[in-house]
């Protein structure tokens, strides 16, 4: 007779924490299930699985606990709460995070959990929706092979490969370069159908040259169809690329290195969620290219980030960030001193950076960086929104900014 396999508790029943669920449930795990909106469980709910009205009642009786949520806060609140999962998953409990947090907070959560007689790990994964709900995710562990080995038949009930990254952290750090890869590709992605849309190419052919050759990502191949077809749903929500490259900023940060492509991205991808695509999936970024219509039609609010702009008081580290000598760190105390070369503005004017607002921490661990538009005051009358976007990249030079002197 086979033994009883292991009981699951799983914690964060979204876009991929239910189809991850519901593999593990299909492979015959008792699984508890809970959510912070009750709705997103009822389908894990009706297919077996119970559910619990605390993440402290999920876990109490799991031997294996997944957490899948949204930002490194909603980790840190779950786990290490008074009434968190330390402080109420049973002795010799596994506890696996697939959420992409932060590093430092992975390996926090394993130094704490091994204090507590359990056993905690950082597993990303990559793959998006539709890897979960084929259940081929690739996971990211910061575990070695032999951690993983009491775990690794329920990680093969929804992953595919398993890389194994050595250590606490180690995952979301490797998941966090995966994300930078992305970032890139992305960019290259918008960048690219708004140079064929504009020069009256055929889209979908484009994006057929450019999948058959080198310029090939998996940003041209599943999310530009989608941004094609005008279905911005997501997928992978802007909120949350956002929190992964403020993350992947945040280790930059730290071993003083640049990351212009990651940058960039979080320029835009900031933009969009500031004019209310936070929402949207990734794809959406297609329409800071667009015109306004499209914007407008798709839900989005310009006039949302012209608002911002108007009413930031700046950066409150007081230093005046004259003559675009970007090249120290802000020492503002966000947390996040970022090296802000690369992100002057391009309209060749002299003028110093007050207004460039340094707006960190709308997500608690993740860092915002609005604070790239250009401040020069001309107005940009009759230029529309996709000037506002031109400005603050080199690369957009095929507008007259009007101010050149
Ligand atoms: P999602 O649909 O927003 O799911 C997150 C779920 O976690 C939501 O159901 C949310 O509850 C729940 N949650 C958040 N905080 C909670 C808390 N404190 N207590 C209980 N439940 C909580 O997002 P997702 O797309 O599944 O992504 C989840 C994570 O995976 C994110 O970190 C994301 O970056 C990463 N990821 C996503 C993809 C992708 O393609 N979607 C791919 C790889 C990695 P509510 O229902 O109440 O909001």
């Amino acid at each position: 007779m086979a033994k009883t396999k292991p009981s699951v508790a799983f914690i964060g029943t979204g876009i991929m924490g239910a189809p991850i669920a519901g593999h593990i449930l299909d492979a015959g795990y008792p699984l508890t299930v809970y959510n912070r909106t009750r709705a997103k469980a009822e389908g894990l709910i009706e297919r077996g699985a119970a559910w619990a009205d605390t993440p402290a009642a999920a876990v109490a009786d799991a031997d294996i606990v997944f957490t899948m949520l949204g930002f490194p806060t909603d980790v840190e609140e779950v786990y290490l709460a008074g009434d968190g999962i330390l402080a109420s998953a049973k002795q010799g409990a596994t506890l696996i995070d697939l959420t992409t947090s932060s590093p430092d907070l992975a390996r926090d959560i394993a130094e704490a959990a091994e204090v507590s007689g359990l056993h905690a790990f950082d597993c990303p994964v990559t793959g998006g929706e539709q890897g979960a709900v084929a259940g081929t995710l690739t996971l990211i562990a910061g575990a070695t092979e032999r951690d993983l080995e009491s775990v690794r038949p329920v990680l093969e009930t929804f992953g595919g490969t398993i890389f194994c990254f050595g250590g606490a952290g180690a995952g979301q750090t490797a998941k966090l370069a995966n994300q930078v890869a992305l970032s890139a590709a992305m960019v290259g992605m918008a960048d690219a159908l708004s140079l064929a849309q504009q020069s009256g190419l055929d889209l979908e052919q484009t994006r057929e040259l450019i999948n058959a050759g080198t310029g090939r990502s998996g940003a041209m191949d599943s999310l530009a169809p989608a941004a094609l077809a005008g279905d911005y749903k997501p997928g992978f929500k802007v909120k949350h690329f956002l929190k992964d490259l403020g993350l992947a900023l945040t280790v930059a940060e730290e071993k003083e290195i640049a990351l212009p492509a990651a940058d960039t991205a979080f320029t835009l991808f900031d933009m969009l969620e500031a004019i209310g695509g936070g929402e949207l999936g990734t794809q959406a970024i297609t329409l800071l290219y667009q015109e306004e219509a499209d914007a407008t039609a798709a839900g989005l609010d310009w006039s949302l980030y012209r608002a911002e702009d108007a009413d930031e008081e700046g950066c409150a580290c007081g230093h005046e960030h004259e003559g675009h000598e970007h090249g120290e760190s802000c020492s503002c105390e966000h947390g996040h001193h970022h090296d802000h070369e690369g992100h002057a503005c391009v309209c060749d004017h002299d003028h110093d950076h007050e207004g460039h607002d340094h707006a960190h921490h709308h997500h608690g661990h993740e860092h915002h960086h609005d604070g790239h538009s250009c401040s020069c005051e001309h107005g940009h009358e009759g230029h529309g929104h996709r000037h506002h976007h031109e400005c603050e990249h080199h690369h957009h030079h095929h507008h007259d900014h009007g101010h050149k002197e």
